[in-house]
């Protein structure tokens, strides 16, 4: 619960399921309308004539309390049956589908067609879902993570869902980042004066916070952001709870550790939390660092990291 005394609004940076866990916490115990989400876009693709954003969809799915629990990603109580249908035919399915996921694909892609702006499509959804929070991409130009592999260079879901990871990683990119803009809401929601705090989410360093930076501007507000910019670490104990954070840092010569992600982030953040287990690590960060209990099984475990984001930010003031 939040008292008189505690931040407001926040604005979250995230990337999927683990910033989408943390910004559960955070919608849960800020005030109502209090959360920006600035969602990955770099994820998105065009699969079936459909336009795809998976990051966006986790972050909607997730505060709408529609989020599957078992698969981690798409909707709970999903069913299948265009998926088993398309198979039948013969059709592409190693992207898999739900026929209630389908549905916003299909409504999204006709909405973008119309000439809505991606914006215009998620802030419409949020709103059907009953949503209490902004969930903005973070342009609606496209930006698209290209991921550098041994086995040559692949479209960020061909490398995480068709090849599930294997390729060694030798680099990535943004492509159209340089061009791209950032959402309109973005700019208001940083210079807000009654913004209290922006938080990193612990996603992946590279693939999901890392595209949200590389779209001009994004970088450049941050720091100018009178709020304190905090950086929750991805990484507990020298491993990545789920994903490929630590294989793609190992690949890369980079240091398995939340040093590594902290000097990552540099000079823009203010904070690092630094899960309790890594206490030993806590004198090798440069920027100050709170330790907690990060690894968020529960709903419980996500308000309560919430909560100590929000008095770190609040000690950082
Ligand atoms: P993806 O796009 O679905 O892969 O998800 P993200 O990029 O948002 O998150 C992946 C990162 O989240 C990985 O580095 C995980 O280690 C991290 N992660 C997942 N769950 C947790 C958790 O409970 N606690 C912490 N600290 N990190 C987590």
């Amino acid at each position: 619960m939040s008292s008189a005394n505690q931040p407001r609004n926040v604005v979250a940076l995230s990337g999927g399921i683990g910033g989408a866990k943390l910004a559960l916490g955070l919608y849960r115990v800020l005030p109502r309308g209090g959360l920006t989400v600035i969602a990955n876009t770099g994820d998105d693709f065009t699969h079936l004539g459909l336009h795809i954003s998976p990051d966006v969809d986790t972050a909607l799915y997730t505060l709408a309390g529609l989020a599957n629990p078992v698969l981690g990603w798409g909707r709970r109580d999903e069913t299948w049956t265009f998926m088993a249908t398309l198979e039948r035919l013969g059709g592409d399915t190693w992207f898999r589908l739900g026929d209630g996921d389908l549905a916003l694909h299909v409504e999204r892609t006709r909405r973008l067609a119309a000439g809505e702006t991606l914006s215009r499509v998620i802030a419409g959804v949020a709103e059907r879902l009953e949503i209490a929070a902004r969930i903005v991409p973070m342009s609606d130009d496209p930006v698209r993570t290209r991921v550098r592999t041994a086995e040559g260079e692949l479209d960020f879901q061909e490398y995480f869902v068709r090849h599930q990871c294997r390729p060694v990683v030798t680099g990535m990119g943004y492509a159209g980042a340089q061009n791209a803009r950032p959402a309109p809401a973005i700019a208001a929601a940083l210079a807000d004066p009654a913004l209290e705090a922006v938080v990193l989410c612990p996603s992946n360093p590279y693939l999901s916070i890392a595209p949200i930076l590389a779209v001009p501007g994004i970088r450049e507000m941050l720091a100018a952001t009178a709020a304190p910019v905090i950086a929750v670490s991805p990484l507990i104990g020298g491993k990545a709870v789920k994903g490929p954070t630590a294989k793609i840092m190992t690949e890369l010569g980079i240091p398995v550790s939340p040093a590594a992600v902290a000097d990552y982030y540099g000079n823009l953040i203010d904070g690092f939390i630094l899960d309790q287990r890594d206490a030993a690590l806590a004198s090798g960060l440069k920027p100050k660092v709170k330790l907690a209990d990060t690894l968020m099984n529960t709903l419980e475990d996500r308000e309560r990291l919430a909560r100590e984001c929000l008095a770190f930010a609040s000690e950082l003031r």
